[in-house]
C-alpha cells in the first residue's frame, strides 16, 4: 500500500460514516470495462458500479453529452421546461408503452414515489385500500418506507416504528400471494428479477399469475427494474421477457450511465391520481442527469445492442454452469438471465473471500447475501472478457474447493 492510498484510507476511516464494507482499493479513472486505482493497477470490471455503468466507463458520446449539458446549464429547477427532460420522458413513455414519468435522483426515490402514487390511486378507489404487498428477500431501497417495503428483517431492526400498512409475500409462490391479496392491497411491488436477495428471476408464468391476481383485487403491479432494467436482462424492460405489464416500473441505477437519477413511469389512469403540488423534487430531472439518460436511452433499446446482451448472457451462464459442473460441491446453482447472472456457493464461508482474491487478481466482481457470486458487468463486455472471469474464478475456486 503506497502512502497516498494509506492517508485516503485513514482519512475515510476518520471522517465518512462507516456503513459500508469496503474493498480497499482507491479506484481512479476508467476506460471500457476496465478501472484503474489510484496505484495503477488495472482491474476488470464485471459489477459495473452495481448495474450502473451500462456502457461501460468514459463512454465518449457520454462524457461528450455531459460536458456540452454542463457547459450550457446543469440545473434549472422543475419550475421551468428543459428540453433533456421532456425528450427522456418522451424516450421512456414510447418504450414502456406507459402515460407519464416522473423523475428523481435514486432508486429508494423512484420506489417512494411509485408507493405514493399507488396509494394516492387506491384511495380514491376505498379509503382503507392502502396495503402494499413486496417480497420477502426484496431490495428496495433505503429511505423508510422503501425499506420497510424490502423483505429483510436486518434491515429493519432498530429503525421503527417503520410505516404501517406494508405486508410480505415469498417471492415466485403465487399461492401465498392468493392468500394475503385483499380488496385493501394498493399494490404489489415486486423486483421483476430478484438482484440483492441473490439473484432470483421470476419462475414460468409466475409474473403473469401476479398480474391476474393483481386485476382481479384491483390492486396495482409496480415491478422495480432497478437493477434489471436499462437492457441487463436483453430486453429494455426485463418485464418484456415475462409477458407482462406492470401499471408502475421504477428505473434508477443504468440510466444515466452513473450520473445520478431515479425515475418512475406509470399509466395515464394512475397518474390521474396526481395533481400539481402532490410530489415534487428539487434536483430530479435536471438536465445534466437527464442530458446523460438521452444517451443511454439512444443506445441501449436498439434491436442490436439488446441481442448482444443476449448472446453475452447466454454465453456467460453456460461458462458459469461448466463451472459449476467442474466444482458441483462448491457452486451449487447458477442462476439468471442476460448480464445479470449468479452463482450461488454451497456455503457462505467463502463469498468474500472469492471476491477479495479475485480484486488481487484484478478482477472486480461482487457477493451478496453471503453467498451469491452476483455478476453485474456493462453491456459492453466482450467473450474474451468473459472467459478471464471464468478462469480466474475457476483458478481461485480449485485452491478453496
Ligand atoms: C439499488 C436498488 C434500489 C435502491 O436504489 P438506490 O439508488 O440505492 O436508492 C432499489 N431497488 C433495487 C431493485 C435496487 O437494486
Amino acid at each position: 500500500m503506497s502512502e497516498a492510498e494509506k492517508k485516503i484510507f485513514d482519512t475515510d476511516e476518520k471522517d465518512y460514516l462507516p456503513v459500508f464494507n469496503r474493498y480497499k482499493i482507491v479506484l481512479d479513472h476508467g476506460e471500457g470495462v476496465y478501472v484503474w486505482d489510484v496505484a495503477g493497477r488495472k482491474y476488470l470490471d464485471f459489477l459495473g458500479g452495481i448495474a450502473v455503468n451500462v456502457l461501460g466507463h468514459h463512454y465518449p458520446p457520454l462524457v461528450e453529452a455531459i460536458a456540452s449539458q454542463a457547459a450550457k446549464i446543469i440545473h434549472a429547477s422543475n419550475l421551468y421546461y428543459t428540453k433533456p427532460q421532456a425528450d427522456a420522458a418522451a424516450k421512456l413513455t414510447a418504450l414502456s408503452g406507459l402515460g407519464k414519468v416522473f423523475f428523481c435522483n435514486s432508486g429508494a426515490e423512484a420506489n417512494e414515489g411509485a408507493i405514493k402514487i399507488a396509494r394516492k390511486y387506491a384511495c380514491q378507489i376505498h379509503p382503507g385500500k392502502s396495503q402494499i404487498l413486496t417480497a420477502w428477500d426484496s431490495f428496495h431501497g433505503r429511505t423508510l418506507a422503501t425499506l420497510t417495503a424490502t423483505g429483510q428483517p436486518k434491515y429493519h431492526e432498530g429503525l421503527g416504528p417503520l410505516p404501517a400498512g406494508f405486508d410480505y409475500i415469498r417471492y415466485n409462490d403465487i399461492a401465498d400471494l392468493e392468500a394475503k391479496i385483499s380488496d385493501k392491497t394498493a399494490a404489489v411491488m415486486l423486483e421483476t428479477i430478484q438482484g440483492e436477495g441473490g439473484v432470483y428471476p421470476p419462475e414460468d408464468n409466475y409474473l403473469k399469475n401476479v398480474r391476474a391476481l393483481c386485476d382481479q383485487h384491483g390492486a396495482l403491479l409496480i415491478l422495480d427494474e432497478i437493477q434489471a432494467g436499462i437492457g441487463r436482462a436483453g430486453t429494455f424492460f426485463a418485464y418484456e421477457k415475462y409477458g407482462v405489464k406492470p401499471d408502475i416500473v421504477t428505473l434508477a441505477k443504468g440510466l444515466a450511465g452513473g450520473v445520478p437519477i431515479g425515475a418512475f413511469a406509470v399509466t395515464n389512469e394512475v397518474a390521474a391520481a396526481f395533481h400539481a403540488g402532490d410530489h415534487g423534487t428539487t434536483f430530479g430531472g435536471n438536465p445534466l442527469a437527464c442530458a446523460a439518460a438521452n444517451i443511454v436511452l439512444d443506445t441501449i433499446p436498439k434491436k442490436e445492442f439488446l441481442a448482444r446482451v443476449e448472446v453475452l448472457g447466454a454465453y456467460f451462464k453456460q461458462k458459469l454452469m461448466e463451472l459449476q459442473k467442474k466444482y458441483p460441491a462448491f457452486i451449487v446453482d447458477v442462476r439468471g438471465t442476460g448480464l445479470i447472472l449468479g452463482a450461488e456457493l454451497a456455503s457462505d464461508a467463502h463469498g468474500r473471500d472469492i471476491v477479495n482474491v479475485c480484486l488481487e487478481k484484478g478482477i472486480i466482481i461482487n457477493c451478496t447475501v453471503g453467498k451469491v457470486l452476483r455478476f453485474l458487468p456493462p453491456l459492453i463486455i466482450t467473450e474474451p472478457q468473459i472467459d478471464e472471469v471464468v478462469s480466474v474464478l475457476d483458478d481461485v475456486i480449485s485452491h478453496d474447493a
